[in-house]
């Protein structure tokens, strides 16, 4: 079984008609989900309601100033942070939702020892503390990082980011503490301009992979067996976090990469051997038919 926490809601968070981060990205998997081999072992869940006891979780990534600015821009009828990031008038509570979601799965990884993908957006892992900014408006991932230190039993937590940018926030919402471990592949050059192989973090505890532009599963393939495990198995984390991003897909029109979507079943095989506590997320992927199919590659392992 895997759980999968989504609302409806989340389609709710508006971009505008031309934008790549759609509603039609959720609708797209979640369409793909109902009807894929294995179907009956997911189990949907919706997140739990957020409620005030979330917000020192949130502010242990995010400043009380950029929240209020958010919850202001949200409730003057949107706006947006910079010229890709808008914020409609749900956008704010739909990021907090997204935060809480996270959370959820947080807590069904450990007690259920059943991994967890979390169907949400607005995506998070390019906000950092005093602002949103690459279509993402809360770091959830880094936020769910924080929080499961909190949590009996958790004292080490690993994210893998495999989505084709370097999620600046999250390294830069994390890499102070020692006990969570964060490495990224992504291409190189790109979008947002961080993420330099030199960059390992306060502690050691960051692993940046640039890859060049055009490579495909092997590149992938080799980054995880000679860099990513071993960096991964001498971190022993008690939970594992996926910042699931879906543009490295050959059709994504973000990027250049050529990953297929069984390559992502492939990186799911990777980090099954390295927790049984696996949470797992969306982040990007805009070429909706790889975005949906890629989706149900990285769960086929985790279901069969
Ligand atoms: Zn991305």
């Amino acid at each position: 079984m895997v759980a999968i926490i989504y609302s409806a809601d989340f389609l709710h968070h508006e971009t505008g008609p031309t934008h790549p981060e759609c509603p039609a990205r959720l609708t797209a998997i979640v369409t793909a989900l109902r009807k894929m081999p294995g179907a009956n072992y997911l189990h949907w869940q919706r997140p739990s309601p957020v409620a005030w006891n979330l917000d020192p979780y949130i502010l242990r990534c995010h400043s009380q100033e950029y929240l209020n600015k958010l919850a202001k821009l949200a409730e003057e009828g949107g706006g947006s942070l910079d010229v890709d990031t808008p914020v409609s008038p749900q956008s704010y509570d739909l990021a907090r939702l997204a935060v809480r979601a996270w959370l959820d799965a947080v807590d069904h990884a450990l007690s259920q020892q059943e991994a967890a993908f979390v169907l949400a957006r607005p995506p998070g892992h390019h906000a950092i503390r005093n602002t949103g900014m690459g279509f993402c408006l809360l770091n959830s991932v880094a936020i769910a990082a924080h929080y499961a230190l909190t949590r009996p039993g958790v004292e080490r937590v690993a994210i893998v980011d495999w989505d084709v940018h370097h999620g600046n926030g999250t390294e830069a919402l994390v890499e102070n503490n020692p006990r969570i471990f964060y490495c990224s592949l992504h291409q190189f050059p790109c979008y947002p301009g961080t993420g330099a192989a030199g960059d390992r973090g306060k502690h050691n505890n960051v692993l940046n992979i640039p890859l060049k532009p055009g490579g495909d599963g092997h590149v992938y393939q080799e980054a995880f067996e000679d860099k990513i495990l071993p960096f991964l198995r001498q971190a022993k984390p008690d939970l594992l976090l996926v910042s699931a991003g879906y543009d490295a897909n050959r059709a994504d029109p973000l990027a250049y990469m050529n990953l297929i979507p069984e390559d992502y079943g492939m990186m799911t095989h990777y980090l099954m051997e390295i927790s049984p506590h696996l949470v797992l997320g969306l982040e990007g992927g805009y070429h909706l038919p790889s975005l949906a199919k890629s989706v149900v590659e990285t769960l086929k392992p985790l279901l069969f």
